[in-house]
């Protein structure tokens, strides 16, 4: 019998988790070594889409910026949001480790460089993030940087020593079978068409079973759909692409030396060297799913822009994944009403992030361990889903409900526009060159998409188990 076949019967558990990926697994392997009856339904196959499509960088942060993130919750608040994402990291090295999951082939550092000449910028954050925030980085001068990395592109850089990477598609797997281990159930190909979350025991609906739970768990990012449409509608899907050369060789090692992963604090570009000496490069960006062999030339493009000195690169592999970017840059994690929890809204960083909501929602339903409610200030926002509803209904539910006061949610949304712009600019400038077409953007916080935000949007594959990246 399948490790992990199709729900045909119907079951009581303590907690239901809607969705197989980075963040359903971790909450599944956290509730089962807590002891809970634990049902993972996945309407596809486990990682089939962005948990088993990633890079597998590990680094602290959120996609809010620091000083964003004080802004908006104040010094202490932050400060602590930002240990729980070491937390999370570190729980990301603790869990994929050789002897948990064999082949995991973990590498140490990530510098995260500079697109424009911004040293006083540097060592401010630099300051920020090691003195108050405990992370240990170091500030990288220009040479340095250019020393690892053989083009006039990038500036300064900021290294993260216990910043790691891993193989994503052994780690969202291995997650799979640690929280078999541990005694969680994961059904496959069993898509949850709808929840009753009234009630003390909740009643979860898939096409040949129903289920009875006290806790449901939404960990379905992007694709949650029919259970709880306007709980999707906060996030804007982005379809990241990502390729793997073929072998380079010496050439790689005459323009890279570092073995880390690179990414810009832009968040355009975001590579490393595999297998000795080939690249594995994600770059562009659409909110539309596209076939991702449609991209290998742009990503040949932007290596070679990066890296002229390469010359013309063979791309062996290509792929996608779709991830959940929220308007605010925070993820999704905590309880919309009694028993029904959210755990999405990732973004490009979803290793640490999803470890956090692993833990963080366990223990609360087993432990009383409240400290989800930090990420409560992050209300869920509307991203602009195609029908045009405003999830106001769920907001009011969230977490201890209050929000920053109006001034400091008003800054921040200052902020975070101009931030915005500069890296649309960017963005666009770097598509040009490489010549791809920009991705749309999110707006700006507060601002939704205009009518038909997604005009070339595909219809979804008639066939469940068939789609974007697998
Ligand atoms: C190219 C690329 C590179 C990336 N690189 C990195 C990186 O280096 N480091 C990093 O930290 N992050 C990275 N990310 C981001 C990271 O992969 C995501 O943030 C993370 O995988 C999101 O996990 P998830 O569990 O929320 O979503 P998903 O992986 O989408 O999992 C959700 C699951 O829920 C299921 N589901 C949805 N609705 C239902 C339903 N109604 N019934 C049953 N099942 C349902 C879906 O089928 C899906 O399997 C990258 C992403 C991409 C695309």
């Amino acid at each position: 019998m399948s490790e992990r076949p199709r729900l045909s019967f119907d079951l009581d558990v303590d907690i239901c988790v809607v969705g197989a990926g980075l963040a359903g697994l971790t909450v599944a392997l956290e509730a089962a070594r807590l002891g809970a009856s634990v049902a993972v339904l996945e309407g596809r196959r486990v990682g089939w889409n962005a948990s088993g499509h990633h890079l597998g960088t590990v680094m602290p942060g959120y996609g809010l910026a620091v000083g964003d993130l004080i802004a908006r919750v104040g010094f202490d608040d932050a400060r602590e949001l930002w240990s729980l994402s070491m937390q999370g990291a570190e729980y990301v090295r603790a869990t994929a480790s050789e002897e948990l999951i064999p082949g995991i082939a973990m590498s140490e550092g990530a510098l995260e460089v500079s697109n424009v000449e911004a040293g006083d910028q540097l060592i401010s954050r630099l300051q920020m993030l090691g003195e108050d925030f405990e992370t240990e980085v170091e500030g990288w001068q220009v040479d340095r940087v250019r020393e690892e990395l053989k083009t006039d592109r990038y500036f300064h850089g900021v290294y993260y020593p216990k910043a790691f990477q891993i193989d994503g598609r052994k780690y969202v797997h291995g997650l799979a079978a640690l929280a078999r281990r541990a005694g969680a159930r994961i059904f496959e190909d069993t898509p949850v068409v709808s929840i009753d979350p009234s009630g003390i025991r909740k009643r979860i609906v898939t096409p040949s079973a129903r289920l009875r739970a006290s806790h449901i768990v939404l960990a379905g990012n992007i694709h949650l759909g029919a259970p709880l449409r306007r709980l999707s509608e906060t996030l804007l899907p982005v379809w990241r692409y990502a390729a793997v050369t073929a072998p380079l060789g010496g050439r790689l090692a005459d323009v890279m030396t570092f073995q880390g992963s690179v990414t810009d604090t832009d968040g355009i570009d975001h590579f490393r060297i595999v297998d000795g000496d080939r690249l594995m490069w994600s770059s562009p960006e659409t909110t539309w799913s596209a076939r991702p062999q449609r991209f290998a030339p742009a990503i040949a493009r932007r290596i070679r822009t990066i890296f002229p000195r390469l010359g013309q690169v063979e791309i062996a592999e290509t792929w996608s994944g779709a991830v959940g970017e929220t308007v605010h840059g925070m993820p999704q994690i905590g309880q919309l009403r009694r028993g029904l929890w959210v755990a999405s809204g990732f973004g490009r960083q979803g290793l640490n992030t999803s470890a956090i909501a692993g833990q963080l929602i366990a223990r609360s339903i087993l432990r009383r361990d409240e400290r989800w409610r930090l990420f409560s200030p992050f209300e869920l926002v509307w991203a602009g889903g195609p029908t045009g509803r405003v999830a106001g209904h769920l907001v009011g539910m969230w977490g201890r409900g209050a929000s920053a006061a109006a001034g400091a949610l008003a800054r921040y949304r200052e902020k975070a526009q101009s931030r915005e712009r500069i890296r649309e600019a960017r963005l666009i400038e770097a598509n040009r060159q490489a010549g791809t077409r920009p991705p749309r953007r999110r707006p700006p916080p507060g601002r939704p998409y205009p009518e038909r935000p997604y005009p070339d949007r595909p219809r979804p594959p008639a066939n469940p188990g068939e789609g974007e990246g697998a």
